[in-house]
């Protein structure tokens, strides 16, 4: 499978690892946000979120409780971003799941989401209905 984190998990590709266990490794990302952006990948291949089975996801976040910590004290952040990107729109780009931690500091100029309009009346409740039923 021509996955370029796959050929970085099986040592083909270098990468700079921070973690590793059975299930997964955690790795600095190559372009970071801020120093010390780090990426859990588990070992298996799945494209995101939405393919992988729920007990490699919840190893996923266990691993970032832990991780998250480190990173902010290594690189003396004061806080830490946890995403997930599903997707072309949502900005992923390599479709092998991984989650990001990202460390902040205070004014780092990532400026958090903007909130677009407000809902209009009925909206939001249409929107949660249409959610439910597709449970
Ligand atoms: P996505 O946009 O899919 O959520 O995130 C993919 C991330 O992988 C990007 O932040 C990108 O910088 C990182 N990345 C892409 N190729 C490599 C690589 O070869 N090595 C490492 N360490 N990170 C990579
Ligand atoms: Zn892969």
């Amino acid at each position: 499978m021509d996955c370029i984190f796959c050929k970085i998990i099986a040592g083909e590709l270098p990468s700079t690892k921070v973690y590793e266990d059975d299930r997964c490794i955690a790795i600095l990302d190559i372009t970071p946000v801020n120093a010390g952006h780090t990426l859990i990948l588990p070992k298996e291949h799945y494209a995101d979120i939405t393919q992988t089975p729920a007990d490699v996801a919840c190893h996923l976040i266990t691993v970032a409780q832990k991780l998250g910590p480190a990173i902010m004290a290594a690189v003396g952040a004061t806080g830490f971003n946890t995403t997930m990107n599903t997707g072309s729109a949502a900005g992923q780009t390599v479709f092998h799941t991984h989650v990001h931690l990202i460390p902040r500091h205070e004014n780092d100029n990532h400026a958090p989401w903007q909130g677009k309009a407000a809902y209009q009346e009925g909206e939001a409740a249409a929107i949660a209905a249409a959610i439910r039923e597709r449970l």
